[in-house]
């Protein structure tokens, strides 16, 4: 069919990409009232970044070399418990433990770094303490920390979609954007062809997939850094089934409850990277490709083996799958491993907006960012 025969529709927001973010963002501005459309190129939501992470609720403990990412990650965890009480896990007995060589912390800098986010910290039961290689670590922690079930979460995302009135349509990629009149046009390609539309705000929430978009668009890339990252599901031995075990910080590991699966994930700063690269200007590596065409090749062994080092147990944990996924981050983040997001407005295009979701609770810096008449001021003034 010849493209001038699919008619262009009018919408107050466009929100590209269907993952927590680009949900969560979307509803938010359906509380203003208008016609607002979501977009994503996968036939379900919540199936990538969103979908295959870490599921950590984060409470902070994790950055202990970013004071503001634990301090807005004590705000953002109780947000996130209160709203997705029911995503939540927290029936496990979560564990950090710091390496007692090669870590960028000692005991007593995490134990400093708690005290100042105000995030509770004990030490751990002799039960959890004996888990341990007392020759790799040098003290263990009982924390409050928790995980998401990111099925349930896709489900809480339809609810509050439907609830909210926005339109979603999945198979559906947007191909590029351009400035028309005072709003944006949308080329957008659903699944029977073409579906153009005009809109006066368009969020541009990808993930990895922002630069590519905005390449398509003629307009710059943002400098992000991208990684190929591989998250072992494993089952554990009876031991430590009840239990999340972070071991902190540098090159170690994490092994979490991953509750959509019933299993754990088994994770490496070493090993779960399986390539890293930077957007720069010129040709950009679309990462959703990159992905789906290279057979990649499993680092469950070397994980676990250096694993086990830490945590004996986890020599007797048996893979069950491999999941991969591309993880974007802000390059300042190699600096502190910190998580701010990324929101940036008229990018290239006035209406057009870029946000680079940084960890899951966060997602409420960027609600905050985005006032809810936003849709109708620019309405009025189009
Ligand atoms: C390995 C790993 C571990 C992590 N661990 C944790 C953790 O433990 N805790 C935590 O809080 N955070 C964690 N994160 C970070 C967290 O997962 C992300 O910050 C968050 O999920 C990103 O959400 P999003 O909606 O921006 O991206 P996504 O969920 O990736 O959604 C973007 C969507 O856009 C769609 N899309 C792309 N291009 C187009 C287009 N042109 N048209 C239409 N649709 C398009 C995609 O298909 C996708 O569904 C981790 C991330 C990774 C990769």
């Amino acid at each position: 069919m010849h493209r001038s025969s699919f008619t262009t529709s009018r919408a107050d927001a466009a929100v590209i990409g269907g993952g927590f973010y680009g949900c969560m963002l979307a509803a938010h501005l359906r509380a203003a009232g208008g016609r607002v459309v979501l977009y994503e190129k996968h036939d379900d939501i919540l199936t990538r970044a969103s979908h295959t992470n870490q599921a950590r609720v984060h409470n902070g403990y994790h950055y202990p070399r970013s004071l503001l990412t634990g301090l807005r990650s004590r705000v953002n965890l109780p947000r996130f418990v209160q709203e997705f009480r029911d995503c939540v896990d927290s029936s496990f007995d979560k564990v950090y433990a710091i390496a007692a060589r090669h870590s960028h912390v000692t005991a007593r800098h995490f134990v400093n770094f708690c005290a100042r986010i105000g995030a509770p910290l004990r030490r751990a039961a002799p039960r959890i303490r004996e888990l341990f290689d007392p020759h790799h670590v040098e003290a263990v922690f009982a924390v409050e920390e928790f995980a998401f079930d990111a099925v349930r979460l896709r489900q809480a995302m339809w609810s509050r979609l439907r609830a909210s009135g926005v339109e979603v349509r999945l198979g559906t990629e947007v191909q590029r954007i351009a400035a028309e009149g005072d709003g944006l046009r949308l080329d957008v390609q659903g699944p029977d062809g073409p579906e153009p539309l005009s809109a006066s705000r368009a969020f541009n929430c990808t993930y990895s997939q922002i630069n590519p978009l905005l390449a398509r668009s003629g307009i710059p890339p943002i400098p992000l850094k991208h990684e190929v990252t591989e998250l072992a599901l494993v089952e554990v031995p009876e031991e430590l089934a009840g239990i999340g075990v972070t071991v902190m910080c540098g090159p170690f590991f994490s092994c979490m409850p991953f509750p959509s699966r019933g299993v754990h994930s088994l994770s490496h700063v070493r090993y779960t990277p399986h390539a890293s690269w930077r957007d720069s200007g010129g040709d950009l590596l679309d990462a959703h490709r990159l992905l789906a065409e290279t057979p990649w090749r499993s680092r469950f062994p070397l994980m676990r083996r250096d694993a086990a080092r830490y945590l004996p147990a986890l020599a007797d944990c048996r893979h069950v799958d491999s999941l991969y996924e591309v993880k974007t981050v802000l390059p300042a983040s190699e600096r502190d491993d910190g998580r701010p997001i990324l929101m940036e407005h008229d990018v290239g295009l006035p209406g057009l907006s870029c946000v680079l979701a940084a960890k899951i609770d966060n997602v409420f810096d960027m609600l905050d960012a985005v006032p809810v008449p936003a849709v109708h001021q620019r309405r009025r003034s189009a």
